[in-house]
């Protein structure tokens, strides 16, 4: 199995490697900047090589890149679109060069300019970004989101218009985050939430697009909209729902992913967890 998680790169690139072989996993998700602000530096070609010498070394793989949160590709106001247009490109960018096979963003927010009119404006974006970043092999997958707020991405019906519309989908996939679902009402606590959730997901966008799962429990209930994070099994949603996904075949080579806190600590713990769920290894001592 595929299993990794979020990894800080603050004291480095080729270290959050290090730490994901630490834990035992064998794919990473990380920043390639400070995803609280614009600005960034860029990216150095030989720290860039040494990343992806790491990374192949250690076996770790795919790599995926999670864009910065300022970024709203869904925003009716045309200053901070153009601006966020511009950071994705050169997330997308970045992502490329550290030969990472998936770039993962929020869907946006349309701010109460409503929903039709933010997801019109976010598949243009989404469009624009990938004309503006021709030959580039990094995956595009828009991530589920709780909707907080008035961000877009909480049905699947959102996330399947943008793949729909978007003509050149060829570099566009989905990112579900089990946290984030269950928060926006899909109840995959049951054997038959679990169907039903995965059957909508068909209908709405086909599972042929879903290309990461991020394993996250839920701090809040069902449907409450609020996006809070927790360790797995301790939780909203339990571990059931984790050990169907670790056993459904469906799911066998797509790359789940923790974003838990205390990674360097914690994450181990829990790739753990998920092998042994997963029939892979003897279980854990929790
Ligand atoms: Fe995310
Ligand atoms: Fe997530
Ligand atoms: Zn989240």
């Amino acid at each position: 199995m595929k299993i990794g998680g979020h990894f800080p790169i603050s004291k480095g690139l080729v270290k959050a490697l290090e730490m994901t072989g630490r834990a035992g996993g064998n794919t990473m998700q990380f920043f390639t900047k400070n995803p609280g602000q614009w600005k960034s530096k860029k990216i150095d070609p030989m720290i860039a090589g040494r990343f992806i010498q790491a990374a192949k070394k250690k076996e770790i793989a795919p790599l995926i890149v999670h864009d910065s949160y300022l970024i709203n590709l869904a925003s009716a106001d045309e200053e901070l679109l153009r601006k966020s247009i511009k950071a994705f490109i050169e997330e997308i960018e970045r992502a490329e060069m550290l030969s990472a096979k998936y770039i993962v963003t929020h869907m946006g927010a349309h701010k109460g300019a409503g929903e039709k009119s933010g997801l019109e404006i976010l598949t243009r974006s989404v469009a624009e970004s990938i004309e503006k970043t021709p030959g580039m092999d990094v995956t595009i997958l828009l991530e589920t989101t709780a909707g907080q707020g008035t961000q877009l991405g909480y049905s699947f019906s959102h996330i399947g218009h943008v793949i729909k519309n978007v003509r050149d989908s060829e570099r566009l996939g989905v990112c579900l985050d089990t946290c984030h679902i269950f928060a926006a009402g899909y109840d995959i606590t049951s054997d038959e939430g679990y169907k039903k959730t995965l059957d909508e997901f068909e209908r709405e966008i086909g599972l042929k697009n879903l290309k990461v799962v991020h394993v996250n429990d839920a701090k809040k209930p069902l449907g409450s909209r609020v996006d809070r994070h927790e360790f797995i099994g301790k939780g909203h949603i339990g571990i059931g729902a984790f050990e169907r996904i670790v056993n459904d075949p469906g799911f066998s080579n797509i790359p789940l992913i923790l974003e838990t806190p205390e990674p360097e600590k914690m994450h181990k713990k829990y790739i753990k967890l998920l092998r042994y769920l997963g029939g892979e290894t003897p279980p854990p001592p929790l």
